[in-house]
């Protein structure tokens, strides 16, 4: 059991003690069961407090049991509620740190709560495409009034304990802690004073009795509801929440319990809920390495070098910055370095002049970052990042130099996009410190980090970046070296299906329309025209070279060579005004696009919006699956986290593996060969994955 009970004096203390966050999997439940049975059956003890160990009170239900009969399995997370509620001695959770999910529910059982401040209170479900399931919706209201509840249970968000302790009238603390170091000494005077207070037998405060109303009724719940439509077009759950709030103010407390438990039950079988479910597991899976245990002793990483201050230098620095770490950055000029500098500076007073950035913290984190001209000034520095020109001759003059000067031990990164990261540490005579972190572009903004990991790369080096990422809250997944490594590699595939279709018969808009309205966040040709027309053109360059019988089509290298790069140039496949990002569509673009197909004797065929996204998407699909059976990344979740974390990949559908999952791997490869009897396609590049047309052909998933 994951509950433990001790007897202090004439209180019982509950301690849930299941790390990291003290979930509510079913030992836990079983020792909480244990404990309030132990202390009812103890004639000495006249109290108890229920408390998490560690760094949480509880973080909620075990999220690795969900969909599993162990989630059901007695005691359930409502019995053991029902437990608290019924226990014939007084209840008090003692709160900190975290209390979410259903340990929000589990305190809300009880009779009387204590908090420490600080501590995050949430009900995160609907980010799992949930509701709450075990009466947070009905008791909640109850305690902070309907519109703080319905505000937390909508979005999910966390609100710090003290400033639910402000609101008027709100039920939910009945006492504030003086400090989290405080809490369990004021828990046990608070648990002896209420057991006082009942020792006349009177009747133990419980949350279902407690009144709810709204005094607008109907006409707020009318409101919530165009509000939550308007915000969550593709989410069922926001809106169930809304329903289960107002049942909780019309009907009768267990009646409204059975409502909420129907609302959930029917949520969890959506494949929406399915892929957030399958996001959250893939997130923290991916963070973990096979052959590298989780005990891996990590190199200490307290200082950074950054060699060029351009685009991505900038960016990563100010990861660094955001999290503490100093910084210096090395360029050949110090105009550049002025440049780069003053491109930081920018970033951060606009978070200053939007409010999301105290200036004194600005000015901390400014004071980290130095600068220098001399590669002898980076020593003593715990790792460097490299982000000069994408030239191989510039990465090896760089990694020579730091071979040179870096302490034995240092880590040795290159952010490269294309280049060979194993060609990269064969520069240096310590291959085996050298690693690739891929950032995207901006890179103090997007989530997602590559970690390429070299033939030689050493394993306390992965480990130590994975744990880096962490620090700077970068989502990490491992790649293996190969072009484009997986986000890019398969990116390009998908471009290739863009130009097609527009040779077809398709606009740029109509593309965008309908990826957009599968969900992403923005089609092909507005990420063209945000990333740079030009990076794609350059990659083509390449590529008839290498490989001279690749099909594609020349309509983008068309628009290229108008200088339509994109937003930068201000015209891409669409226009734009300065200082917005609307794409504007443009008709002589269209006129273009047009006379090519006249050009190639093509008569334009209408596409359905359908075609487009199973093409572009199934086209992701089949290039993942040989990079998974390459083994360049992992495991097929890996490669949903890159996509929904670095390609705007809408995370109701859990990433392109597990949309082919959800649509039949069966039918997906029969779509491929559909496409593949499109003349004006590319019938080799439709032929299925080996691994796909083998899972497909067993009835498996990829995940
Ligand atoms: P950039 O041109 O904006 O910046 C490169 C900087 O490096 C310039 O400031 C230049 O002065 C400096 N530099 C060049 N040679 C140098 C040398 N020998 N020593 C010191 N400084 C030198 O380029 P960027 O977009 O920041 O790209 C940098 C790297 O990051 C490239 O490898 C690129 O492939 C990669 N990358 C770029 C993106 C992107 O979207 N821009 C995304 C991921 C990775």
């Amino acid at each position: 059991m994951t509950a433990d009970t001790r007897i202090h004096g004439d209180v019982a203390v509950i301690t849930l003690n299941n790390p990291p966050v003290n979930g509510l999997g079913l030992a836990t439940r079983q020792g909480i069961a244990a404990g309030i049975n132990q202390a009812n059956a103890d004639p000495a003890v006249k109290a108890i407090v229920i408390t998490g160990a560690g760094k949480a009170f509880s973080g909620g239900a075990d999220i690795k049991e969900f969909g599993s009969p162990k989630a059901l399995q007695e005691p359930n997370l409502l019995s053991v509620i029902l437990a608290l509620e019924n226990s014939a001695k007084p209840i008090v959770a003692a709160i900190h740190s975290v209390c979410m999910g259903g340990g929000l529910e589990l305190a809300l059982g009880a009779h009387y709560r204590i908090a420490a401040p600080g501590t995050s209170v949430a009900l995160p479900e609907v980010k799992l495409g949930l509701i709450p399931g075990a009466g947070g919706t009905q008791r909640l209201p109850r305690v902070v009034g309907v519109e703080a509840a319905l505000n937390m249970i909508v979005s999910g968000e966390p609100i710090k304990s003290e400033m639910l302790a402000s609101l008027p009238g709100q039920k939910l603390f009945d006492k504030m802690a003086a400090s989290p170091e405080s809490l369990a000494e004021e828990a046990l005077a608070f648990a002896r004073e209420v057991a006082a207070k009942h020792a006349d037998g009177s009747a133990l405060p419980l949350v279902r009795n407690l009144p709810c109303k709204h005094p607008l009724g109907d006409a707020y719940f009318q409101f919530s509801r165009n509000m939550v439509k308007g915000m969550s077009k593709n989410f069922p759950a926001p809106a169930k929440c809304v329903d289960a709030v107002e049942a909780a103010t019309k009907k009768k407390f267990d009646e409204g319990m059975a409502f909420e438990r129907e609302l959930f039950i029917n949520l969890m079988w959506t494949a929406e809920c399915r892929a957030l479910r399958h996001i959250f597991v893939a997130e923290r899976a991916a963070s973990k390495i096979a052959d590298v245990p989780a005990d891996t002793p990590l190199r200490a990483i307290n200082s950074i070098a950054i060699i060029g201050a351009g685009t991505m230098g900038g960016g990563i620095a100010m990861n660094f910055l955001n999290a503490g770490i100093p910084v210096k950055m090395l360029e050949m000029k110090q105009e550049a370095l002025d440049r780069g500098l003053a491109t930081i500076r920018k970033n951060y007073e606009a978070q200053v002049k939007k409010g999301k950035l105290k200036q004194d913290k600005y000015e901390q984190r400014m004071a980290l970052l130095s600068t220098t001209l001399s590669y002898d000034d980076l020593g003593t520095a715990d790792m460097v990042i490299e982000a000069v020109f994408e030239e191989i001759g510039v990465k090896e003059a760089v990694f020579k130099e730091l071979d040179r000067v870096m302490k034995p031990g240092a880590i040795l990164a290159s952010n490269t996009s294309t280049l060979d990261v194993n060609a990269i540490a064969a520069f240096t005579k310590r291959p085996e410190d050298v690693v690739g972190l891929h950032f995207f572009s901006p890179a103090n903004v997007m989530k997602l980090l590559e970690v390429v990991r070299g033939a030689k790369t050493a394993k306390d080096v992965m480990a130590t970046v994975m744990a880096v990422a962490k620090k700077i809250r970068k989502t990490a997944v491992v790649s293996g070296v190969c072009d484009g490594f997986i986000g890019n590699r398969m990116i390009e595939q998908y471009g290739r299906q863009g130009g097609f279709l527009l040779d077809e018969g398709c606009t740029p808009a109509q593309v965008d329309k309908a990826m957009e309205k599968f969900g992403m966040a923005m089609g092909p040709f507005r990420m063209g025209d945000l990333a740079g027309n030009d990076i794609g053109w350059a990659i083509r360059k390449r590529r008839v070279v290498e490989k001279p019988d690749m099909k594609y089509s020349k309509t983008a290298d068309l628009l290229c060579e108008k200088g339509r790069f994109g937003q930068k140039t201000g015209a891409g496949w669409y226009d734009y005004v300065p200082g917005k990002r609307d794409a504007i569509p443009n008709a002589e673009v269209v006129a273009m696009i047009e006379e090519h197909r006249k050009s190639l004797g093509i008569t334009p065929r209408k596409i359905s919006d359908e075609e487009i996204v199973q093409r572009l998407v199934f086209s992701l699909v089949n290039e993942a699956a040989h990079i998974l059976e390459e083994g360049i990344a992992a495991k097929a979740s890996d490669i949903d986290i890159v996509y929904i974390f670095g390609y705007g990949f809408p995370p109701h559908r859990g990433g392109p593996m597990n949309y082919a999952d959800e649509v039949g791997l069966f039918n997906v490869v029969q779509a491929m060969n559909r496409f593949a009897k499109n003349p004006l396609d590319d019938a080799k590049f439709w032929q299925p994955a080996p691994l796909l047309a083998k899972l497909a052909a067993e009835g498996k998933t990829f995940n």
